[in-house]
């Protein structure tokens, strides 16, 4: 092998990412893969890395948490993975043995390795190879029959709807309100169907997004609050009551206190987002509304139904996919993404 180095881009220090060479990656453990990197994406996680918004990441560290490829190398101790098996790699790495992967809690996996550490506090998938710790727990099988693009989400965005879904104990004859219809807010809608509620309420300030939550059958009722009074309009749409499950996917400027106000009394309010700034919980305002806050980072350890969900059609996020490029351009698709120009939700990033 004559190839010594690889395009990668690295996070360098607040307010700077940037498209550098950097030497291949290796084995350092028995229980470690080598992914070639096929299809890679920007999450806005990347954003808030870039904006010093991520207190835990690591300046000179690789980005990129989304990403599918091919197992390249794997160690001794890797069991169900071998060189050119097509795979998903989960936004977090767990060793499944400490106190809380026991317990399925793998965003606080107590390993140095573990939770949200790809991209973040070791090198990710934004470059053409990338380790994976513990590759038995964090990646998943790609059936032949899903392609690179239908899966690229399953690890990161589509398990935070996913996960935000299950935690928000929705129930048939719910009235759900999800608030955000960005790429994760869209995962989020995509997920709360599962649960089959009566009536999906998408909340957003771009129509445009609203439209495609709509189109696509992700919400029943879609709410601009930049031209209704929400709130109000969520009350009317419930009797007077509230959203019976709220997730609360933006992590806009007021969209936290949005999320407990249309809650009704003893709703489950489920925070995905991440914010860039600190929240209010005004108890005296909320007394007696007897709510149930639930928060995020997303433990991502269900990649496996999820990929039987895209694979029988019923978890489809083909729609997100508005862009695609090469990581030649990725810092293009990072102006574009970052500043959300041209109408972009999300980009498929080619590695050839
Ligand atoms: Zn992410
Ligand atoms: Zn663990």
């Amino acid at each position: 092998m004559s190839k010594k180095t690889m395009k990668a881009v690295v996070y360098k220090h607040t307010g700077t990412v940037a498209l550098e060479e950097r030497p291949l990656p290796g084995l350092m453990d028995s229980r470690d893969a080598v992914i070639k990197v096929t299809l890679t994406t920007i999450c806005s996680s990347d954003i808030h890395i870039k904006h010093g918004a991520v207190p835990r990441a690591i300046p000179g560290t690789i980005l990129g948490h989304e990403f599918v490829g091919i197992v390249d190398q794997v160690g001794n101790d890797v069991k169900r993975f071998k060189p050119g098996d097509r795979v998903a790699v989960n936004v977090e790495t767990f060793c499944g043995e400490c106190f809380f992967c026991k317990r399925g809690y793998v965003n606080n996996c107590t390993d140095e390795h573990g939770g949200w550490a790809l991209g973040c506090r070791i090198d990710g998938g934004q470059a053409e190879y990338v380790r994976v710790p513990f590759a038995d727990n964090g990646i998943t099988h790609i059936p032949d029959d899903v392609t690179d693009e239908d899966a690229l989400f399953t690890g990161d965005i589509l398990s935070t709807g996913y996960w935000g879904a299950s935690l928000a104990e929705i129930k048939p004859a719910d009235t759900v309100a999800v608030i955000g219809a960005g790429p994760t807010g869209l995962c989020t809608l995509m997920c709360a169907g599962l649960y089959g509620p009566a009536r999906v309420i998408a909340i957003d300030i771009s129509d445009e997004r609203l439209e495609l939550a709509k189109k696509q059958g992700l919400a029943d009722i879609i709410l601009n609050p930049l031209k209704q009074d929400v709130v109000q309009e969520v009350l009317r749409l419930t009797e007077g009551r509230g959203a019976d499950a709220v997730l609360e996917a933006a992590g806009g400027k007021d969209t936290f206190q949005t999320a407990w106000k249309i809650a009704r009394p003893n709703a489950v309010v489920c925070v995905v987002a991440m914010y860039e700034e600190a929240q209010v919980i005004p108890l005296p305002d909320m007394y007696g509304k007897n709510l149930v806050f639930k928060t995020g980072g997303v433990d991502a350890s269900c990649c496996g139904e999820i990929m039987e969900l895209i694979r029988a059609g019923r978890l489809n996020t083909s729609c997100l996919i508005t862009h695609r490029t090469t990581l030649e351009h990725i810092m293009e698709a990072y102006d574009i993404f970052e500043n959300k120009k041209d109408h972009v939700i999300k980009y498929a990033v080619n590695i050839e």
